[in-house]
C-alpha cells in the first residue's frame, strides 16, 4: 500500500492533496529554476545576532553547520543590498514594543523582525549551502522548537500535537522486518507495525474549540518543522559510509508516523502558493520596496510566469476567511498573531548552528512575508499594496521552494518504502 499520500480536503485550506499533487508536478520546476537566477540565490542574513531569550552556548562545531558566505565584492552589484531602499521613514505605526519584542522599534505590521540588510549581515549563496542533515540536535535544538511551539499560545491556551493515532489492527499492516535492510542510522521507533494503517487514519486537528486563526498558526509552525525533517532524512549522512542518501527510516519515524505534520506540510503549501499569486506583477516591480528593483530580466521574466501559474490555479486557501470579525477581538487576534510570529523570527537567532539558523532565518521570513502579502492588505499602502524589501521577496520564493521540494522528497520515500515492499 502507498505511504503518505494523503487524499481528500487538506483542513483549513480550500483545496485536496490531488490538486497539490498536480500544481507541484509543474510549479516545482518553475520554482527550481528561479531559485537558482542570481536574484534569488544570493540572501544577505546576519547569522551573528545574539540570542535574546537565553545564553545560548551549544554551537554545533560540525563541518556540515558552517555557512560558506560571499565576500561582498563578488556578489554582482545589482544583486546587494541596494543602499537607498533601507531609508525607511518611521511612520505612526512603528512602535516600542513590550515583552519579548522589548527593545524593538518595529512596525506592528511586521510578522518577523528583519535585519538592518545594510548594516549587518553576511551574503550567502543558497545554492553553495543547502539544507541538509548537519547533526545539530539535543538540549540545544530542542528548546528551540520547544519554545516556537510555546509561542503557539494565544490567551493561556496552547494548541498541542494531536496524540498519535493508537496502532491498532485493520488492513495494511507492515512487517517490521521490511526495513530492516536498510540504513540503522535512526532507528525504527515503536509504533511502527501500525504505520499503514494510521496514515491512512482521519486527521485528528486536536482541540476542536480552537478557532481557525490558531489552528493555523499551529499549522504553519508544524509544516515548517516536518518539512525541515524532511530535508533533513532525504539528504542525510551516513556516517558510517560517509554518504549523502535518503534515509527511509528516518523519514518513517518523524513524519510518516505523524500524518497530521505531513498534512501540515501540504498546509504550508496551499498557504505560500496563495501568496504567490497575491504578488503584483512585474510592471509594478513586484511591489518591491522604494530603492529595490530586479534587474536580471531573466529572473523578471521567470517570476512573472510563476505569479501567473499560482494565480491560474485553483484557490487554495481562503485568507478572507481569517481575522474576518469587524470587532475588536478579531483586530486583537492579528495583532497577537503577528507578535507571536516575529517572536519565531528573532528565536530564530537562539539556533546552535549556522547552517540551520540560516535556512530557519530564511524560510521564517519566507512565511513572514506570504502572510503580510495575505493579511496587510486593508489600509496599507495604494488600493492595498503591499511593498517587501529584496530579502522579503529572496526569502518568500526560496521557502515556497523548500517545502515544494519537500512533497518532491515525499515522493521518492513512497517510491523507495514500495521498493523495499517489492524485494520482500
Ligand atoms: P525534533 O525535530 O527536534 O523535534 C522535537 C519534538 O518536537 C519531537 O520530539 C516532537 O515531539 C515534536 N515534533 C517534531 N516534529 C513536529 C512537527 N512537525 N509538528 C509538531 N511537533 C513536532 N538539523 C539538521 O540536521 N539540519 C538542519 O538544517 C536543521 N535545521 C534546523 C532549523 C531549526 C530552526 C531548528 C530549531 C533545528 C534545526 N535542525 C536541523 C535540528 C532538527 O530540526 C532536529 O531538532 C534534530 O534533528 C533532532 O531531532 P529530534 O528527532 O530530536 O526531534
Amino acid at each position: 500500500e502507498p505511504i503518505c499520500r494523503p487524499t481528500g480536503q487538506i483542513e483549513d485550506a480550500s483545496c485536496d492533496y490531488e490538486t497539490v499533487e498536480t500544481i507541484n508536478s509543474q510549479f516545482f520546476d518553475r520554482l527550481d529554476t528561479l531559485r537558482k537566477t542570481d536574484f534569488f540565490k544570493f540572501y544577505k542574513v546576519n547569522l551573528f545576532k545574539e540570542c535574546p531569550f537565553w545564553n545560548e552556548n551549544g554551537f554545533c562545531m560540525n563541518r556540515a553547520c558552517s555557512v560558506e558566505t560571499e565576500e561582498e565584492s563578488n556578489v554582482p552589484e545589482e544583486f546587494r543590498v541596494n543602499r537607498l531602499s533601507s531609508v525607511t521613514t518611521a511612520s505612526a505605526e512603528d512602535v516600542v514594543m513590550t515583552g519579548s519584542d522589548a527593545s524593538c522599534t518595529c512596525s506592528q505590521d511586521e510578522f518577523c523582525h528583519l535585519d538592518d540588510e545594510v548594516e549587518e549581515g553576511v551574503y550567502v549563496d543558497l545554492l553553495k549551502n543547502p539544507e541538509r542533515f548537519t547533526g545539530y540536535a539535543g538540549p540545544s535544538a530542542n528548546r528551540v522548537w520547544k519554545s516556537i511551539y510555546e509561542e503557539n499560545c494565544f490567551n493561556g491556551v496552547k494548541f498541542v500535537e494531536p496524540a498519535r493515532p493508537a496502532a491498532s489492527g485493520g488492513t495494511g499492516f507492515v512487517d517490521k522486518s521490511m526495513l530492516q535492510s536498510s540504513s540503522p542510522a535512526m532507528g525504527l521507533s515503536s509504533g511502527f507495525s501500525g504505520l499503514v494503517s494510521s496514515l491512512q487514519a482521519p486527521l485528528d486537528s486536536g482541540d476542536s474549540e480552537q478557532c481557525l486563526e490558531k489552528r493555523v498558526f499551529y499549522r504553519i509552525i508544524s509544516g515548517l518543522h516536518a518539512s525541515i525533517s524532511i530535508h533533513i532524512c532525504h539528504d542525510f549522512l551516513d556516517t558510517k559510509t560517509g554518504e549523502w542518501a535518503p534515509n527511509l527510516e528516518c523519514f518513517i519515524s518523524r513524519i510518516a508516523e505523524h500524518p497530521e505534520r505531513l498534512q501540515n506540510v501540504y498546509f504550508d503549501y496551499v498557504l505560500l502558493l496563495r501568496a504567490l499569486s497575491r504578488l503584483g506583477d512585474s510592471k509594478q516591480n513586484f511591489s518591491l520596496r522604494k530603492g529595490d528593483s530586479i534587474e536580471d530580466p531573466l529572473a523578471v521574466a521567470q517570476l512573472d510566469q510563476l505569479i501567473q501559474d499560482a494565480r491560474s490555479c485553483p484557490t487554495t486557501f481562503d485568507e478572507a476567511q481569517m481575522f474576518n470579525g469587524q470587532n475588536r477581538e478579531s483586530l486583537e487576534l492579528k495583532q497577537e498573531f503577528r507578535q507571536h510570529f516575529r517572536n519565531i523570527s528573532t528565536i530564530m537567532d537562539c539556533v546552535g548552528c549556522d547552517k540551520c539558523r540560516l535556512w530557519g532565518k530564511l524560510q521564517v521570513n519566507g512565511i513572514g512575508t506570504a502572510l503580510k502579502l495575505l493579511f496587510n492588505r486593508n489600509g496599507g499602502g495604494e488600493e492595498g499594496e503591499v511593498r517587501l524589501q529584496k530579502s522579503e521577496l529572496v526569502a518568500l520564493v526560496n521557502a515556497a521552494h523548500r517545502i515544494a521540494e519537500s512533497l518532491r522528497a515525499v515522493e521518492r520515500f513512497r517510491d523507495m518504502y514500495q521498493a523495499v515492499g517489492e524485494k520482500k
